[in-house]
């Protein structure tokens, strides 16, 4: 589970140009505007990251402009991604440990966009538990992990923002499902309707197992088409084995994607060297889109050619302890409003 608020440590204080009152902050890989004097580095404090939805409480009243979300911001010309709060905003009692949850004790929960009819569709059961779901951890809380992983040979994709749509044959029965749900078949439902005009389950089980792909379903209706694609389509990103276990390699899911003619994310690059600087990977995300090029890319994913599994990873918060990661463009976060 992701923190959304957490105790951190600020780690440096620096002067924005042209501002007296306030000063720059960082926080775990994390650039933050803070008034000035109210931190000293060393100092422990609630940092509650972007996507946060505060509880409607007097403290948090100065983010009611904002839908009492805490967003991307830019002040002065330096990008602010979370806000800091003083210990003090913790309940008495509360244990101060560094890297210590706060998130449920705050009454925080994260943002969502509303999600609409023709994406919720209706719900057959839950996310089958043979396929693990979709998810990528933000770079910025992944300092440890870029240390000891330094120099793994990497791609890179295109971020896309819509919809995780997870296709999937298991002892002969087709499945479709969202983000968190496993959908009835309806021909009002986009996942569905995708399914059939790109022929995914013919093409699935042409394969003769039991496997799962799963990719990001965009266009027309999902999160305002920030592309503006004509129609609706999925590019896939994860081809995973159900009887194994296991995810593809990046060769094999490419020569997968291509022999069943299914499209992919776009491949940015095949020869990234993993480096540990969490600034320079957040500047590589900014990019305008490989799909439309007039527009800002949300961001990008890292992952090695060679898939990584292991517990470390898993303790490091790393999905079913997998190596892959995302850094989010903070231009399309400003763009956007989030
Ligand atoms: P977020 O959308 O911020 O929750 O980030 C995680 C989600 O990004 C995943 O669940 C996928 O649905 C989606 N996604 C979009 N593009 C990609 C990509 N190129 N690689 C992996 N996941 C992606
Ligand atoms: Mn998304």
């Amino acid at each position: 589970m992701r923190k959304l608020a957490s105790i951190q440590r600020i780690k440096s204080l620096e002067p924005i140009e042209g501002a007296d009152a306030i000063e720059k902050a960082t926080v775990l890989g994390w650039q933050l505007v803070v008034k000035k004097g109210e931190f000293r580095v060393g100092d422990l404090a609630v940092y509650c990251e972007i996507d946060s939805q505060m509880p409607n409480k007097p403290e948090f009243e100065f983010l009611r402009p904002r839908g009492m979300r805490i967003k991307t911001a830019r002040l002065r010309g330096q990008i602010s991604q979370g806000i800091c709060f003083p210990l003090s905003l913790l309940p008495q009692g509360f244990e101060i440990a560094e890297d210590a949850d706060c998130t449920e004790v705050l009454g925080i929960t994260k943002y969502d966009p509303p999600m609409p009819a023709s994406l919720s569709g209706v719900a057959k059961g839950r996310f089958p538990g043979f396929i693990p779901k979709t998810d990528e951890t933000r770079v910025q809380v992944l300092q440890t992990v870029l240390d000891k992983y330094q120099g793994t040979a990497c791609y890179i994709t295109e971020k896309l923002d819509g919809s995780s749509a997870t296709y999937f044959i298991k002892d002969g029965e087709f499945g479709v499902c969202s983000k968190n749900l496993e959908l009835l078949e309806d021909s009002t439902n986009s996942f569905w309707k995708v399914a059939r005009e790109m022929n995914i389950e013919e093409k699935i089980r042409t394969l003769g197992k039991n496997i799962a792909l799963q990719g990001e379903l965009v266009g027309e209706g999902i999160q305002s088409n920030k592309l503006r694609l004509k129609g609706q389509t999925v590019k896939f990103f994860n081809a995973f084995d159900i009887d194994t276990h296991s995810y593809l390699s990046f060769a094999q899911l490419t020569s997968l994607l291509d022999s069943l003619g299914l499209p992919m994310v776009p491949v940015l690059t095949t020869d990234y060297q993993l480096g540990n600087n969490i600034e320079e990977i957040v500047k590589m995300s900014v990019i305008k889109s490989r799909i439309t090029d007039t527009v800002w890319a949300e961001g990008i994913v890292i992952r090695p050619l060679e898939e990584i599994h292991n517990s470390f990873l898993e303790n490091e918060n790393l999905h079913a302890g997998r190596f892959t990661f995302k850094a989010i463009n903070p231009e399309f976060l400003l763009k956007f409003g989030e």
